[in-house]
């Protein structure tokens, strides 16, 4: 079934029963050229790329859940391309291009709203880096402005200007930049990728990685053995515990962050807005609650729930930015697993092992990397050499030294 307005107005009229499941509920069979596992926005990505793109349609996603119960139901929707290095800019600016074109591509309102970000400054110093910034991504032909205090203040005329500690003093904005719905891309990927014939194949765990003489040969699962020629691993917060089944140390350490969601208001932000004296970024979904977050919790973990000490910290920074803010009643919070690399960048590779395939270390900016890695994995799983867009993101980048290290933070991976 296409969604068209037609099918609509033909299902408004007879109460919806012409409605069908996105995706087949896949039964695994006993070999697939290709295997992804991870049933995230990444691997749903990639399995839809390996399809339409590259012809590749005997792939199953094995996910160990439901699809999208990981970090891509779980993230506050932002997506954006306003990078400062080489490594960075034009695998984001691929995906902003992807963005713009992915609800006509998979037939699904993914809600891609590109209701601007704002990053506030609140020094010289951090403006001096804005401009930087901002210049870089305009030399490589994505949009930005810099924004003085009025022109901050004419578009987010909430916020605390006269903080007597963080000043606002202007802002690098992304016109282009905004926010999609996380479950719909999910379900936009798994339903497209189901369409050309990929098996969504979920509650199914991966346990092992079967190799023979160095060769990926399948997987072991809960539901017993899926051969495969090539498995591509796409697990988020789970990259080291799967790559350990391969005998493989990876450069990630996993760490929990978590979201908030707000009663529901009405229209207050219409855009993204970050605070540049702390770690805080907010904006208000379509229902009306204000979504945000702020800093990863500071100790290693694979438990997927964050601890009081980080909601206080995101609140102090909430306070500070828009002291409205103290009267709003929070709804829900949770947590995800962040694999954070040791450069803040992320990671997309063939392993050591032959037909073994990796994509991970996406840190905070996974969501909004959705379309561009699920593009430039299946790529490389296709191909067997990366995209030039992703060309930067090579697994021995960390031996050469050649680190894409966007905020300067070092081999610190809870800092990046
Ligand atoms: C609170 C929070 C806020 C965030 N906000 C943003 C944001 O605003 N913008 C942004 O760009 N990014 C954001 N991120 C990061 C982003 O969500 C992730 O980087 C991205 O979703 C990771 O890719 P994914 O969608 O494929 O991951 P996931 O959805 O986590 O997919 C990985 C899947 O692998 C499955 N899996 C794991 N182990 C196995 C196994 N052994 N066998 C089978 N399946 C397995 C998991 O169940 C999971 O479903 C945020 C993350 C969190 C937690």
């Amino acid at each position: 079934m296409t969604f068209s307005g037609f099918e609509l107005l033909k299902n408004a009229l007879n109460g919806g029963a012409g409605w069908t499941p996105h995706w087949r509920k896949a039964q695994p069979k006993a070999a697939y050229d290709v295997i992804v596992i991870g049933g995230g926005g990444h691997g749903l990505a990639t399995a839809h790329y390996l399809a339409k793109e590259f012809g590749i349609r005997d792939v199953a996603v094995i996910e160990k859940g439901w699809i999208g119960s990981g970090n891509a139901g779980r993230n506050t929707t932002i997506i954006r391309s306003n990078y400062l290095l080489a490594g960075n800019i034009p695998f984001y600016e691929l995906g902003m291009k992807l963005w713009e074109g992915l609800e006509q591509d998979l037939n699904y309102n993914a809600m891609v709203s590109q209701r601007g970000v704002l990053n506030l400054c609140h020094s010289d110093a951090q403006r001096d880096a804005f401009a930087r910034r901002g210049n870089a991504m305009r030399l490589n032909g994505v949009d930005a402005e810099l924004l003085d205090r009025e022109g901050v203040r004419k578009m987010a005329p909430y916020l605390d200007f006269d903080n007597a500690r963080f000043p606002v003093q202007g802002g690098l904005l992304q016109r282009r930049g905004g926010t999609a719905r996380h479950d719909a891309v999910v379900w936009g990927y798994a339903r497209a990728a189901d369409r050309r014939g990929v098996d969504i194949v979920e509650n199914c765990e991966v346990t092992g990685l079967r190799q023979e003489n160095g060769k990926i040969i399948g997987v072991e699962t809960t539901r017993g053995f899926i051969g495969a020629r090539r498995v591509g691993v796409s697990v988020a917060g789970n990259s080291s515990r799967v790559a350990s089944l391969a005998g493989l140390r990876l450069p990630i350490e996993s760490y929990a962050l978590q979201a908030f969601v707000s009663e529901s208001l009405k229209p207050v932000i219409d855009c993204v807005v970050t605070f540049g004296a702390g770690h805080f970024y907010i904006s208000q979904s379509d229902k009306g609650s204000l979504v945000f977050g702020g800093d990863l919790e500071p100790y290693p973990s694979y438990a997927q729930r964050g601890s009081l000490a980080i909601f206080a910290d995101v609140a102090e920074n909430a306070m500070a930015l828009m002291p409205m803010l103290g009267r709003l009643r929070i709804l829900r919070s949770w947590g995800g697993l962040m694999d954070m690399s040791m450069d803040g960048s992320p990671i997309i590779d063939r392993t050591p092992v032959d037909g073994l395939f990796f994509n991970g270390g996406w840190c905070y900016g996974g969501f909004k990397a959705t379309p561009a890695a699920g593009f430039c994995f299946a790529h490389l799983i296709a191909k067997g050499e990366p995209h030039p867009a992703a060309a930067a993101y090579r697994l021995d980048r960390f031996e050469r030294g050649c680190v894409i290290d966007e905020k300067g933070a070092g081999p610190s991976p809870n800092l990046h």
